[in-house]
């Protein structure tokens, strides 16, 4: 197979919002000489792969681009508070064109390995395509949620109709029209994307193994007005979510949930529930994570809410949700969800009541004893999170030490962006870091600046290599599980428990600063201006 074995001064991993950010900055703002691998055939990320109907962001978009390119927060005009996929797509494929992204970037190609090399200090690399290329740095921007899961179903190869996962769906997708459908799974993803099945569908059946708490998206055009008045101000929305607690224009509510009247609080929920997107979960009374009975009158709110909607009784107990805290997996957002289960054409298999999938068949799925008979299958199962699209890059660090044996009990790194042992390996979005519990363009912005403040002073300093300490790492790995045993979080299984994925140690994959991104923003500059702390530079 033919490939380059060229020499960069950085390899970047993937050309998401993360890769193409870095991108940018490593070639434009210090001239070095970048390549970026992605797997894709374009730009994109995950808004190339996950094009399921329904599939749009729930961060408002005036909120979920870059940032820095200010001409084009003033030109570019989102359709929609929450636009669907193909219109993320375009803005990001509009970006790549004008800031000619492309030209370094080399696509339908996956990286397989890397390993630090030290004789050299540097990093070899290499792609399916054939390609062994060195360079100086290695930077991760392999995305957070972009390594599919598919548990492991028996039979699943024996199946005679059509499956896939919603983040590898056909281009041009599949025509439901008259079908009997299985949608698997019932967090974000399927959320959205039931509801939009449903119309289509002879017959859609959601087997569900947890109950989730949506709340209302509340899409739509934007008021002109607001848009205009976003725009005129724009470097303070910058200014205010880059100082935030999630990276949204949100705060808590500075009191608790416990101390306020009912109609007080039952005013609050309702404007929050009217407010749509993440108000209600992100904006809700300051103890709602961490006090249970704080977030048990949250809970109840949105479990009134779901008995008034759904009209079957039986349904609706199934969709109450049950055995763990409000807020404490992601949060989905709600377009006709609830009221598709209103639908005759609509059955919910739940796996506590009506039993859960036992194996799949030729003809469809065995659950509870019972088979249901489907055209296709899909499965909303999603993501190997976090830690999985960088287990799965086959890194060697010192010593030839993989992530697999020094990760055995889930990840271990400083800051979230450096693993001890692996010297110039900067991770994007890492586990540890803000990450999937902010609104990721700002927390993505932040380490890509970061990154290339700390590669402009290595330089200036004729520095060579740069690694986390183990000393610095153990204590960070120890902070971040302090902090998270505090909240009610780990008491639910979630993805962000690493509960998700069967045989996956449980650890906590992201970081909760209890500063908020603002906070965390902040530690990683002092790291840095006191001589990057907690790093052995070299
Ligand atoms: C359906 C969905 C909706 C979401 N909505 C929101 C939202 O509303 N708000 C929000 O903040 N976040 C949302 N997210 C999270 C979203 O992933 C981030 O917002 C953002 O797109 C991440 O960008 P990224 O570049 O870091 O990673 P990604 O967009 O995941 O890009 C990573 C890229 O790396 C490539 N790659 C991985 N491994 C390799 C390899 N070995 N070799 C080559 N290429 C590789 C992948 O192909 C991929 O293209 C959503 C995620 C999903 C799945």
């Amino acid at each position: 197979m033919a490939g380059t074995n060229k020499t960069f001064d950085a390899v970047v991993i993937g050309a998401g919002f993360s890769g193409m950010h870095m991108l940018k900055s490593l070639r434009d703002k210090l001239g070095l000489n970048v390549r970026v691998y992605e797997s894709g055939d374009t730009v994109g990320g995950t808004w190339y792969w996950n094009r399921y109907p329904g599939a749009r962001c729930d961060s408002d978009a005036y909120i979920y681009c870059f940032t820095w390119d200010k001409q084009l927060l003033q030109d570019w005009n989102w359709t929609e508070r929450y636009p669907e996929q193909p219109e993320i797509l375009r803005y990001l494929e509009h970006v790549a064109e004008r800031h000619d992204l492309k030209r370094n970037m080399q696509f339908n190609t996956r990286v397989i390995g890397a390993e630090f090399d030290e004789t050299t200090d540097m990093w070899r690399v290499h792609t399916d395509k054939g390609d062994d290329v060195t360079a100086r740095y290695l930077i991760t921007a392999v995305g957070s949620l972009s390594t599919t899961n598919i548990p492991h179903f028996e039979g699943l190869e024996t199946f005679q109709g059509k499956w896939c996962h919603t983040s590898r769906f056909p281009r041009g997708g599949i025509d439901f029209t008259g079908k009997r459908v299985a949608v698997v799974g019932t967090g974000a993803t399927a959320v959205q994307a039931i509801p939009e099945i449903a119309q289509q569908a002879k017959q859609l059946t959601v087997f569900q193994r947890t109950a989730n708490y949506c709340v209302p998206a509340r899409n739509g055009k934007v008021d002109p007005e607001v848009v205009r008045a976003r725009k005129a101000d724009y470097d303070g929305v910058i200014d205010r979510i880059r100082k935030s607690f999630f990276g949204f224009e949100y705060g808590f509510i500075e009191k608790s949930a416990l101390e306020v009247t009912t109609e007080e609080r039952e005013r609050e929920f309702d404007r929050m529930w009217d407010a749509g997107g993440f108000a209600f979960w992100l904006a809700n009374y300051q103890d709602m994570f961490f006090i249970q009975e704080a977030n048990d009158l949250c809970a109840d709110y949105i479990k009134r809410k779901i008995r008034k909607t759904v009209k079957d009784p039986v349904v609706a107990e199934k969709l109450i949700p049950k055995g763990y805290a409000y807020g404490t997996k992601r949060q989905p957002l709600d377009t006709n969800y609830y009221e598709t289960f209103n639908k005759d054409n609509v059955l919910l298999v739940d796996a506590t009541i009506d039993g859960p999938i036992e194996r799949i068949s030729g003809r469809g799925i065995q659950a509870g004893g019972k088979e249901y008979e489907f055209d296709i299958i899909v499965f909303a199962t999603g993501f190997d999170a976090m830690t999985g699209p960088l287990k799965a890059l086959n890194l060697k660090g010192r010593g030839g030490r993989t992530l697999d044996e020094q990760w055995v009990h889930g990840p271990q790194t400083y800051l979230g962006i450096s693993v001890a042992g692996f010297p110039n390996l900067f991770t994007l979005t890492g586990p540890q870091s803000p990450s999937v519990l902010s609104n990721m363009p700002v927390s993505i912005e932040q380490h890509v600046e970061w990154v290339t403040d700390c590669i402009a002073k290595m330089r200036e300093a004729g520095k060579t290599t740069i690694e986390a300490t183990g000393e610095a790492q153990e204590k960070w790995v120890a902070h971040v599980n302090e902090v998270v045993s505090g909240t009610l979080m780990p008491g639910a299984n979630s993805w962000y428990m690493s509960a998700n994925i069967a045989g996956k140690p449980r650890a906590f994959l992201p970081y909760l600063c209890p500063e908020g991104v603002g906070g965390y923003r902040r530690k990683c500059d002092e790291v840095a201006a006191n001589g990057y702390e907690g790093f052995a530079l070299a």
